[in-house]
């Protein structure tokens, strides 16, 4: 199957109101042009080297989200033409993008992550630390970040009971923010988990943007 037959087989088992993040991350341009040329307009990277690599060669409109692990030094590097930082994990993360985004006179919408999965190895808030980093004096001068909802990786396994458990505890988290912290603010409604394995379990439980790189790009190799 193509490129272009993948996004549309998944298009057609996404309702619209979810958004599909087409992660092109170790793919070439010419493949994400394809993609593209399907219509699709928002892809997902994530090393910071390879979005500024790819971004001035590819069409304008894109929508990019960042979904890895940012360094506070790459920051300046996308802040000016990033869509959304999906993957916000610490408070010097979060006032590095709000001092670039200022300077480029922009607000940046950005997700917390969360780390809901088993493995040590996945970044992401503790609820503890996310409430004392929205409790922190520092945080309430930020007017260049808009937290746009959360994100969350599931532990990378076959059993899919842990998944969707998973993906239950990412959808309590949100709603425990947005009852204590965002309830006026229409702004913070993302739950943003679920990728080529499970973004259908994902949905059941509430996701309202997936992340999918396998499912329409093919492997990667690296
Ligand atoms: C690579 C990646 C994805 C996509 O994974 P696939 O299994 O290829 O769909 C989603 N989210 C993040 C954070 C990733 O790094």
């Amino acid at each position: 199957m193509s490129v272009k037959e993948n996004l549309q087989e998944i298009l057609k088992k996404i309702s619209e109101d979810v958004r599909l993040v087409a992660v092109s991350k170790t793919k070439p341009n010419e493949l994400i042009i394809e993609v593209y040329n399907a219509g699709q307009r928002v892809f997902g990277e994530n090393k910071a080297q390879e979005l500024i690599a790819k971004h001035p060669e590819l069409p304008k409109d894109i929508k990019w989200h960042f979904i890895g692990h940012l360094q506070t030094n790459k920051v300046k590097y996308i802040t000016p033409f990033v869509s959304m930082i999906e993957s916000v994990d610490r408070l010097k993360l979060l006032k590095e993008i709000n001092k670039q985004a200022k300077k480029n006179e922009r607000t940046v919408d950005c997700l917390l992550q969360f780390h809901i999965a088993e493995e040590e190895a996945k970044f992401g808030f503790s609820k503890e630390e996310a409430i004392q980093m929205l409790e922190s004096e520092s945080f309430q001068s930020f007017n260049n970040v808009r937290i746009a909802g959360v994100m969350g990786m599931a532990t990378f396994t076959k059993n899919m009971n842990q998944v969707r458990n998973e993906f239950k505890v990412l959808k309590n988290i949100f709603d425990f923010f947005k009852e204590k912290y965002f309830k006026d603010n229409d702004e913070f409604k993302e739950i943003s988990m679920g990728m080529s394995g499970d973004y259908q379990i994902a949905i059941e439980e509430g996701s309202t943007n997936v992340r999918i790189g396998t499912a329409i790009f093919g492997k990667r190799n690296l």
